[in-house]
């Protein structure tokens, strides 16, 4: 078997792009192969720049795009191809961009193994140790803390028992963040878990400290990205100090990235994101580290039903991989790209045991969000 193409596509809803909520855009790649067996991966991350990682022809032996790396390889050897583009686009990666993109190109590739051999990923991962795993709801607050009410009401009427808020004005006012988690909590009860992120608004160490210990009454289950991943000893000190476990690292790629983040920023959490962080094949490493180092592993996912099922398949080969983030995104690629999503069922989501991700694509609702633009020329 042999790979022809990899097609990179950027999705755009034009009705999202006046202001990020979260789901305006999405990046997916499709590996053809020559016995017409396709893998379907994505990224999270900015399509225009994945495209050209993919598209670009080579400049030189260690810049060189994707695309170009995979034809006519056998999509089967995933370690060593993973490896081949991780080397021979080093100059233009190592990390950011360049993993995303090859992050779904490894995605796209399990999923063609897993329907070549005929069995689930999950599988070919050594073993599904769970059939369903817990489920928590990420949702932006609304600005006016009253308005959380109805909104937690809806997600504890859906099923979820864990809760994690972040984004739009949250961590920008301690008062009113405050007055938002007295309304979150008190709707919530104190049975349901309870998880802020605060996207490193959080300034420095010191600030970071004092709104832990204010935010000790509502009994958090953890504080996410309270300083910048970067600001290692910020970090490291507040994970020592606060009463609260701290997590981060959904915008970190590569085991050695996550290894330097966990020595020096000592989280109680990690959270890659498999679209970002080096796809299947290098989350499976980076759990072998947080495990060596004590580390809890909850991935980050906020995208599409793509990220939903290689997450999903992850998790259930794991031990500890009990607990999922569940997008409350109201964007069709969210919503409506995968025809037949994973859903919630009593505050889980089942593992499926299908060969492949399993999912059907809306190639309609691709057609109608498709960007068009080509970086270089075909080879
Ligand atoms: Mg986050």
């Amino acid at each position: 078997m042999k790979i022809i193409d990899v097609e990179a596509i950027w999705l755009r809803v034009p009705t999202f792009s006046e202001r990020c909520e979260w789901g305006e855009d999405a990046f997916l790649v499709k590996v053809h192969t020559d016995t017409g067996l396709t893998g379907i991966g994505e990224s999270d991350s900015a399509p225009a720049v994945l495209k050209a990682m993919v598209e670009t022809p080579s400049s030189h032996s260690t810049s060189r795009g994707l695309r170009e790396i995979l034809l006519g390889e056998n999509p089967l050897d995933i370690d060593r191809l993973w490896r081949k583009m991780y080397h021979e686009s080093s100059y233009m990666g190592r990390r950011g961009a360049a993993i995303h993109a090859i992050s779904a190109i490894d995605i796209a590739l399990w999923d063609i193994a897993s329907q070549h051999y005929g069995v689930p990923i999950h599988t070919l991962l050594g073993g599904k140790v769970r059939d369903e795993i817990a489920a928590y709801g990420t949702f932006i607050p609304k600005d006016r803390p009253a308005e959380n009410k109805k909104l937690v009401e809806g997600l504890l009427e859906s099923g979820f028992t864990a809760l994690k808020l972040g984004g739009g004005l949250f961590g920008t006012d301690p008062d009113h963040d405050h007055e938002v988690m007295r309304v979150v909590r008190d709707t919530a009860g104190e049975d349901t878990g309870l998880a802020i992120d605060l996207v490193y608004q959080w300034k420095n160490y010191r600030y970071a400290k004092t709104q832990c210990e204010r935010m000790g009454e509502f009994n958090l289950d953890w504080i996410e990205e309270p300083l910048p991943s970067d600001d290692h000893l910020g970090l490291r000190r507040l994970a020592e100090n606060s009463g609260t476990r701290i997590s981060g690292g959904e915008g970190l790629s590569t085991v050695a990235e996550f290894s330097e983040f966990i020595r020096d920023s000592r989280p109680d959490i990690i959270q890659p994101d498999i679209t970002r962080c080096g796809g299947i094949s290098e989350i499976r490493k980076i759990h072998g580290i947080a495990t060596g180092f004590s580390t809890e592993l909850v991935p980050h996912g906020f995208s599409t039903g793509i990220l939903m099922a290689a997450t999903v398949q992850f998790l259930a080969s794991i031990p500890g991989g009990d607990l999922i983030e569940f997008s409350q995104s109201t964007s069709p690629l969210s919503l409506e790209l995968v025809t037949n999503p994973i859903t919630l069922v009593d505050g889980k989501v089942p593992v499926p045991d299908v060969p492949g991700l399993g999912v059907d694509l809306d190639e309609d609702l691709i057609a109608k969000y498709r960007v068009e633009m080509s970086v270089g020329s075909p080879v």
